[in-house]
């Protein structure tokens, strides 16, 4: 008997409904919209939750906080309609700014409860060399908000979702931007989907930025499908959700 038994990693394709939680605007399609695409082709329904208001990185400074904000939702919808993304919801923390990591689990929490994902992806918070503390709240309180989901007595941030609640079943979760993936996806069929989302979050990269970025994705895409069967991939962690506290 070995633990990947007890405790197996879950077929991300038996998910129904997946609920990516990410630091700012952009991050779940920069990691993933490739298996994101796929997923949702599949017949999963995809929601999106962003942690913060993304504003510190927007390119053009002249915009007020209100043009900006609705700059970078216009960029969102955009490339949630390539990915296939169901809705989108914002918790509008400050962009790498102060708020309390218990405010942002709280807000994860009731997400979970309300629209009960059956998988979550979030961010790796174990990342060797993060150094952007969004990333780092955002991906430990997601995997502590798919831990604690059915513990009722640790409140959300809204009674009345808490009071709804009855618990539901928790494939895992899924780390993007990690260090050690037990899953490389396969995204050669949705690779131009892809690059069409990204290439809609235009409030945060002048045109020469986004030709870098889509240089690294290219290369980045390439190089963690060495010695796989297919040319594109996306690395991901799988986990239990029980391997979120016993390990895997
Ligand atoms: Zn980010």
């Amino acid at each position: 008997m070995t633990i990947e038994t007890i405790l197996p990693i879950p077929d991300i394709f038996s998910a129904k409904r997946i609920l990516c939680i990410q630091p700012h605007y952009d991050d779940n399609d920069i990691a993933a919209a490739g298996i994101l695409t796929q997923l949702a082709k599949n017949g999963a329904e995809i929601f999106y939750l962003t942690a913060t208001d993304d504003l510190m990185g927007v390119v053009d400074t002249s915009l007020s906080d209100a043009d900006a904000a609705a700059t970078l939702k216009r960029d969102q919808v955009a490339a949630g309609k390539i990915v296939g993304v169901k809705e989108q919801f914002w918790c509008g923390y400050p962009d790498a700014g102060e708020y309390n990591y218990f405010d942002l689990r709280r807000d994860f929490l009731k997400y979970i409860r309300m629209l009960k994902p059956d998988l979550v992806f979030a961010p790796d918070a174990w990342l060797t060399y993060e150094g952007h503390q969004d990333h780092i709240q955002t991906g430990l309180a997601a995997a502590e908000a798919v831990m604690f989901a059915g513990l009722t007595k640790i409140a959300s941030s809204d009674p009345a979702v808490d009071a709804a609640y009855e618990e539901h079943d928790i494939l895992g979760i899924a780390l993007y931007f990690t260090r050690e993936p037990n899953y490389i996806a396969d995204i050669s069929a949705t690779w131009e989907e892809k690059i069409g989302a990204v290439r809609c979050y235009e409030a945060q990269f002048d045109a020469p930025g986004m030709d870098r970025l889509i240089m690294g994705l290219d290369a980045k895409s390439q190089q963690v499908s060495r010695g796989q069967s297919f040319a594109r991939g996306e690395p991901i962690t799988v986990l239990h959700t029980s391997a979120l506290h016993v390990g895997k």
